[in-house]
């Protein structure tokens, strides 16, 4: 290559880093609040996005996506534009039947997709860094790059060998929750079916021997889609503070994935925190129109699930989908209706134990709040509310950083 040549490569590449360090602030927030925001370190602590990672057509993670096109929210280039500085990627995998078959078919797809994680971290390694303890994450930071934690959402992979905790350890995974929708060998859920008559009145015996070694190895424990009880038992028998990664407060919306004042306040006193969701739902009432759940019913009926249609048939999807949104629009939650969650939670609890895992490419996302480049708005709102930069720190990374040390520290003190 002729000097000259390099020369204007390299002065691109120059253009490049400072138009990087110079990204325009989101969705009208204040120059200040974006500075405050850039230099804060933060950190979502349950992105759905690695589900889009092996289907048929992948997902290229470095494409800036239109979330009005096809629902994405976490993408590189809007991790940068939202200032998004990282999080927990989330492994998560649907329950099924609590048989030797089905725990065997998920145990592969579960392990499949930790190595996915792994795989798109490797194809963007100057983007993209796996982080394995509370060190980590700071680290990884000052170096510009985006952080990535790995966690489970949903134990029913491990069937029933706990080693395979150890697996998924080593794997790099550092929170774990034991449940989602149904009730399975570990505890019951929020959403009980579809395996009933499991009931445990909260763990399984094979739940708590899960909480201890969970324990043992460093791993967060988290307790969203656990039952108030199952969560109430994981509180009182990890050695360590326990995580809610993408929750919601019953205070201004009875919902069973929030939850009651009192369990956050003991959440809290035993060192826990609670990150909250945006799940629209969760947050109010959303009665939707009969026009459009018949639409909707009519749209999955033909085409199924979305994530294993091959890229043609998808595009036309989602020419259908974007049709019957603007036909029947979707009643959506705000993002003050979020905000007043929020607010409510900080109060109760205190900013030591609040942080956000806004459910992204997991169902979360409101009016006014729907992809990660309006992060922003929440770190604005905040100042508003009298709340400090230091508060802020806490809250967008430095809580949920403080209970891995603890993880890491309780398995370091056992020696093992
Ligand atoms: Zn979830």
């Amino acid at each position: 290559m002729a000097l000259s040549n390099r020369l204007t490569l390299t002065l691109a590449t120059a253009a490049l880093l400072s138009a990087c360090t110079t990204v325009a602030a989101p969705h009208g927030v204040s120059a200040e609040t974006w500075a405050i925001h850039q230099r804060l370190m933060t950190l979502d602590t349950h992105l759905d996005t690695p589900a889009f990672f092996d289907t048929v057509r992948g997902y290229d993670i470095m494409e800036r996506h239109d979330v009005e096109r096809d629902g994405s929210q976490v993408d590189y280039p809007r991790m940068v534009e939202g200032g998004l500085d990282g999080g927990f990627w989330v492994i998560y995998m649907g329950q099924g039947p609590l048989t030797p078959e089905g725990y065997r078919n998920v145990r592969d797809a579960a392990l499949l997709r930790a190595v996915a994680i792994h795989k798109m971290v490797a194809a963007n390694p100057d983007e993209f860094e796996i982080a394995l303890n509370a060190a980590d994450a700071a680290r990884i930071n000052a170096t510009g790059k985006k952080i990535v934690y790995l966690s489970i959402e949903n134990s029913y992979e491990l069937g029933e060998d706990l080693s395979l905790l150890d697996t998924f350890y080593k794997l790099g995974v550092r929170m774990a929750g034991p449940v989602h929708n149904g009730s399975n060998q570990l505890a019951d859920s929020t959403n009980p079916g579809p395996n009933p008559p499991v009931n445990w009145g909260g763990l399984s015996p094979m739940g708590k021997d899960y909480v201890r070694r969970a324990n043992e190895l460093g791993i967060i424990l988290d307790g969203s889609h656990a039952s108030d009880a199952a969560i109430e038992q994981m509180i009182d028998l990890s050695a360590t503070p326990i995580i809610l990664s993408h929750h919601g407060a019953d205070h201004l919306n009875e919902h069973p994935r929030n939850a009651p004042d009192a369990l956050l306040k003991k959440l809290a006193m035993r060192g826990g925190v609670i990150h909250m969701n945006a799940l629209g739902s969760f947050i109010k009432p959303l009665p939707q129109t009969k026009e459009r759940t018949d639409a909707m019913t009519a749209l999955r009926t033909k085409w199924g699930n979305p994530n294993t249609l091959e890229s043609a048939r998808y595009e036309q999807y989602l020419d259908e989908l974007g049709a019957l949104n603007k036909q029947f629009p979707e009643n959506r939650a705000t993002f003050e209706d979020y905000m007043q969650q929020v607010l409510y939670t900080i109060k109760l609890v205190g900013v030591d134990h609040v942080g956000f895992g806004a459910d992204w490419d997991g169902g979360g996302g409101l009016d006014g709040f729907r992809d990660i480049t309006a992060l922003p708005k929440i770190t604005e709102r905040l100042l508003k509310e009298g709340y400090t930069e230091a508060d802020l720190a806490k809250m967008w990374g430095g809580n949920v950083v403080r209970l891995l040390k603890a993880a890491e520290d309780y398995k370091a003190g056992l020696g093992k």
